[in-house]
């Protein structure tokens, strides 16, 4: 963890400290070596929250985007059950940023735990997922605009174990190690599945990471997901009627006049 009580005051780890858990009161072990980032860690392999995920730079560095009184927040349900959140913003959203794998039942328990939720998943950590996305197989760009796409098969351009959530999920196929390194459209850009599916769509918005840290700091819900609900909604019921009318006047134009052209019934004995 980041952070222990020190003389009951949140410190980070750093060398001839001693400090508390927040969670369970434990003496914490202080890690700071030079392999993982200088953190906090429980005795042995014990820990207390057991949703908790050793951090990497990557965490670090999508924690630093926030104020420190905001990170590894405390957040209690009233069964008593108690989670560390990485990141809780001042309007109650609870940002999880998940670097490693994570079964489907845990997923859906940290979903209901937390209620308005956002996951960021480190795309970086497996080269084929972001090569998958980089391909764009089966994304389709709605008209008018450059950043929002739906497909029907989300599983093929993205982590199919991601694309069942009930909460939007910020996926980071750049990292911020890399993003200078990784020049094109891509550069700087967060892709963010929408939960739900609309006729069938799954819905992919491309947001900018700047943007993303700037809004993610004033606004409750950080993506707009019922205005681009409606949006796409809009454009598939466009899209369905402009076909009906051409098919309407595909079947007028095509359609023999009557009488003329008319092939008598065969007659079957
Ligand atoms: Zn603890």
């Amino acid at each position: 963890m980041r952070f222990a009580l020190v003389n009951d005051e949140r410190r980070e780890a750093s060398p001839g400290l001693m400090g508390y858990c927040p969670g369970c009161s434990q003496q914490m072990v202080l890690k700071c070596g030079s392999q993982r980032v200088w953190h906090w860690a429980h005795h042995g392999a014990r820990n207390c929250d057991t949703w908790w995920e050793p951090e990497t730079p990557w965490h670090r560095r999508w924690k630093n985007q926030f104020p420190l009184k905001w990170q590894e927040i405390i957040r209690h349900d009233e069964k008593g059950e108690k989670h560390i959140a990485d990141v809780i913003t001042e309007n109650g959203l609870v940002v999880e940023f998940q670097h490693s794998h994570l079964p489907a039942p845990e997923k859906a328990a940290r979903e209901a735990f937390y209620g308005n939720l956002l996951w960021i998943v480190n795309g970086t950590r497996l080269k084929r997922d972001r090569h998958r996305f980089l391909k764009r197989e089966n994304l389709f760009r709605l008209p008018y605009t450059n950043h929002v796409f739906i497909t029907r098969s989300p599983e093929l351009s993205l982590p199919s174990v991601w694309v069942k959530c009930t909460k939007p999920v910020v996926f980071d196929f750049e990292g911020f190690a890399v993003a200078n390194e990784i020049p094109g459209a891509m550069q700087e850009k967060l892709w963010c599945l929408l939960p739900g599916r609309i006729d069938g769509y799954a819905t992919v918005v491309g947001i900018s990471r700047a943007w993303f840290v700037d809004v993610a700091q004033t606004r409750q819900a950080v993506i707009p997901v019922q205005a681009i609900t409606r949006m796409v909604t809009s454009e598939l019921r466009r899209q369905r009627v402009s076909a009906e009318l051409s098919a309407r006047r595909w079947d007028y134009t095509m359609r023999p006049r009557s009488g003329l052209f008319r092939n008598p019934r065969r007659r079957r004995y």
